[in-house]
């Protein structure tokens, strides 16, 4: 009797994550997605983050949000293309949001699009874009057990940044807890601590983002 061996059916979000993905790579754009809590400092990431990187390349954004547009607004002051995308209440982008913005993006302009996500810890881990990478952004007032609580997403992300660390003499945050707890979901974690406020520790997540962009640039 024939076995049939049966391959999961992409969902539909996954397809079109799918042709997210290729239509990335055929216009040579590296995606990053980056996901955190309400107010962990996303966009002051995307900001310093635009900065330093933006002789180096040519950066678009997609800014999710459930409601406003003061995230493009920040961003679209740099002279950076951007799009802002409102969910209308959904707490996550998904594949087809991001379809939409690439459809209103210079693509062949661009070498990398970040992509800040709806500030929630929860479904994003569901919902595929066709990004390159995922980061997660924490910060230290948010405190050392973020990563017991949402253990899918740090465990799915490929770099954590840890921002607010000008923070730490006024909250009990004990950093040992919080490297330890992130390393026990993902195994050689990369943990990035840094101030946006101060510029502390920018330099090396930049470098290592940078490194990131270049390998998938020749892969
Ligand atoms: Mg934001
Ligand atoms: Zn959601």
């Amino acid at each position: 009797m024939e076995i049939k061996v049966l391959k999961p059916i992409l969902g539909a979000n996954d397809q079109r994550a799918e042709e997210n993905r290729g239509l990335l790579e055929k216009n040579k754009i590296v995606a990053i997605n980056f996901t955190a809590s309400p107010g962990a400092g996303k966009t002051s990431l995307l900001m310093a983050t635009i900065k330093a990187l933006r002789e180096e390349f040519r950066i678009g954004v997609v800014e999710g949000d459930v409601s406003s547009a003061i995230d493009a607004e920040t961003v679209s002051k740099e002279g950076i293309p951007v799009v802002q995308i409102n969910t209308g209440g959904a707490c996550h982008l998904d594949a087809t949001m991001l379809s939409n913005a690439l459809a209103n993006l210079p693509v062949d302009d661009l070498d990398v699009l970040l992509i800040e996500n709806v500030g929630n810890l929860i479904c994003p881990a569901s919902f595929a874009l066709g990004e390159h990478r995922k980061v997660l952004v924490a910060s230290v007032p948010e405190g050392h057990d973020k990563p017991h609580k949402y253990p899918v997403m740090f465990s799915e992300s490929d770099a954590v940044v840890l921002n607010k660390i000008d923070l730490q003499p006024y909250v009990d945050f004990d950093r040992d807890k919080f490297y330890s707890a992130v390393n026990g979901l993902r195994e050689g974690a990369i943990i990035f601590p840094v101030s946006c406020k101060t510029g502390e520790g920018i330099d090396r997540w930049v470098s290592w983002l940078s490194e990131q962009i270049r390998s998938e640039q020749r892969a």
